[in-house]
């Protein structure tokens, strides 16, 4: 009995050394990879074991209709579509697709068939639809500490005797303005790729839209002149939000009006002397 005792104690004891060794071992971490919304992510998802603090390259593909909107988890850029993350404990990602659905809204008193002074923009025909012209607007000059105050864009409009089809607030709300089947005044004065058709007279075949936003300070100096001082930073530039709904509004109106990728130009394109916008913050690499 004592032997079977002391046999037992001695197994006991071993299995406790076993334990004590096993601890020394390497620690497994754990990464849990999941997706909300259609799309797809490398590593796929799943539970997936790492040496303790290895950094893992991540990656997100949308789904037709969908599109990439952020990382949850302990990733090093939330936004970026390929991103790393350390493998720490029980890690936790999830890749967060949006439906690819723009929903436009009507701006501010309506559209725009009459303007203050009677007149009425032009129609035009659908075959003139053939180019984009992108903008960039605020109300900085008057209210350079509150600039995107939405209500205030027909005024400015009125005031400076403009419109565009088309105006994206900060947070990527689509508002239009002028139906597409009318000539709206947002191009103005300029030339474009030696086309007699389009001098002076971009209005009449593109689409404008405005992204409220507010170019860098050499920029904005000789436009607001002592304005430009009282601008916040953060202000300047475009959100992810407007180039994700930038994005899909241009997609649809090329889709809709087959115009093709190179009719797409900036108003500081149109007429680099006089305009900045939407000026050197626009990253037209986001528009792809
Ligand atoms: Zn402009």
């Amino acid at each position: 009995m004592k032997r079977v005792f002391r046999l037992a104690s001695i197994l006991i004891i071993t299995l406790m050394f076993v334990g004590c060794f096993n601890t020394v071992e390497p620690l497994k971490h754990t990464l849990i990879v999941s997706i909300q919304g259609e799309g797809f992510v490398d590593p796929t998802p799943g539970t997936y074991q790492f040496d303790k603090e290895t950094l893992i390259n991540i990656s997100a593909t949308a789904s037709d209709d969908w599109v990439f909107s952020h990382w949850i988890g302990p990733v090093a850029d939330t936004t970026a579509n390929e991103t790393t993350v350390l493998v720490e404990q029980e890690t936790s990602v999830i890749a967060v697709f949006a439906q690819n659905s723009l929903t436009i809204q009507t701006g501010p008193g309506g559209l725009i068939t009459r303007r203050i002074d009677g007149s009425r923009p032009a129609s035009r025909s659908e075959k003139d639809i053939q180019y984009i012209t992108i903008h960039a607007m605020s109300d900085a000059l008057e209210n350079p500490t509150n600039p995107y105050n939405m209500n205030r864009i027909r005024y400015i409009f009125d005031q400076y005797k403009v419109e565009a089809h088309y105006v994206i607030d900060r947070r990527g709300t689509v508002y239009q303005f002028v139906d597409d089947r009318f000539v709206a005044r947002h191009a103005g004065v300029g030339r474009w790729n030696n086309d007699p058709k389009l001098t002076n007279n971009m209005n009449r075949f593109s689409i404008g839209i405005e992204l409220l936003g507010i170019g860098a300070d050499h920029e904005m100096l000789p436009v607001i002149g002592a304005a430009n001082n009282l601008v916040s930073d953060i202000d300047r530039g475009f959100t992810d939000e407007q180039y994700q709904s930038i994005g899909m509004l241009v997609d649809q109106l090329m889709d809709r009006y087959q115009i093709p990728k190179h009719n797409i130009l900036g108003h500081d394109d149109y007429d680099p002397e006089r305009k900045w916008d939407p000026g050197v913050l626009f990253d037209w690499s986001r528009l792809e």
